[in-house]
């Protein structure tokens, strides 16, 4: 029997990365590159989108669809992307362009609902009915599977959690500029060098060299530099904690995941604080671990919906 397959695409704000993915969950190709930004029309990121695929298509293999996971914020109905914090593009439209060239079906999800179908049929999530993935890199972001469903809400936005309040004492910007204390603003990988800052002023602490990304922040820990390890293992964990807490009680999952590259280069430092100071409100917790999928778990949920919707 003839096998079939997916033309899968995660679309982030550094990266674009493409692959032909088979039914049982293969990526037989996958290409990756730097998100193209130059000008001001978001169609240069469509045109990256079909060379991509053009390069992916082989002649003899039966696609089904293209499925896209996006960073959002996503116009599910229209098929694009509209101002997206994190790129300098109004609009890059997706559905149609796509459509018209291709003729295939195309299906567009935010990045994180497309992540937790990846869990759920490709990855740790298998046996469960009630899931959350949650994503921290450069933005924090998270999708939801409850009672078998996935949760899209009214517009394909649902579950934006990057943007729950989750601390007042320090009340710092978000990135979205749309409100302060929002669990984005203190655990990204975009302003957690901000927020060491501003812990170690609060704190009255003066270290010899201060990092300048937050990458050296974790370097700093994993060479044992005290004040670092504090700052990971206390301060953000209990930040990472209590919105994992709101999750639990949000949709009671069996299963929570984590990944992007703030979760994937640095676990030991993410994982065992949201263990320790995670509310026990409910009697039962989920399972909490790193997804076994790493970074192709958009790529593969994105294939997912295809292969559901077929
Ligand atoms: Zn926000």
């Amino acid at each position: 029997m003839k096998e079939n397959f997916a033309l899968a695409v995660d679309l982030g704000a550094t990266k674009i990365q493409s692959a032909l993915i088979s039914e049982g969950g293969e990526i037989i190709e996958k290409i990756k590159e730097e998100t193209k930004k130059e000008g001001k029309d978001g169609k240069i990121i469509t045109k990256q989108i079909i060379s991509q695929l053009k390069r992916l298509i082989k002649k003899e293999s039966e696609i089904l669809g293209i499925g896209i996971g996006s960073i959002g914020p996503i116009d599910y109905k229209r098929g694009e992307i509209k101002n997206t914090p994190n790129l300098p593009f109004k609009k890059i439209p997706l559905i149609s362009p796509l459509k018209k060239i291709f003729g295939l079906p195309v299906f567009l999800l935010n990045d994180c609902n497309a992540g937790v179908l990846g869990e759920k049929y490709f990855g740790a999530g298998k046996k469960f009915e009630n899931l959350v993935y949650v994503t921290i890199s450069s933005g924090i972001g998270g999708g939801a599977i409850v009672n078998g469903k996935l949760i899209l809400g009214k517009g394909g936005n649902a579950v934006e959690i990057g943007h729950m309040i989750v601390e007042t004492k320090y009340n710092l910007m978000c990135s979205c500029k749309k409100g302060k204390g929002h669990w984005e603003a203190y655990c990204s990988g975009n302003n957690l060098l901000r927020f060491f800052k501003v812990w170690l002023k609060e704190r009255k602490i003066k270290i010899n060299r201060y990092p300048k990304k937050a990458k050296e922040i974790f370097e700093m820990a994993k060479r044992g530099e005290k004040i670092a390890k504090e700052f990971l293992l206390k301060e953000v964990g209990k930040i990472n904690a209590k919105a994992i807490s709101n999750l639990i009680v949000a949709y009671d999952p069996e299963l929570i995941t984590l990944g992007g590259a703030v979760v994937l280069n640095n676990p030991e430092f993410i994982l065992p604080p949201i263990e320790k100071y995670i509310d026990h409100f409910l009697p039962y917790l989920p399972k909490i671990k790193i997804t076994p999928l790493k970074e192709d778990i958009i790529l593969l949920g994105s294939a997912a919906f295809v292969f559901l919707n077929k």
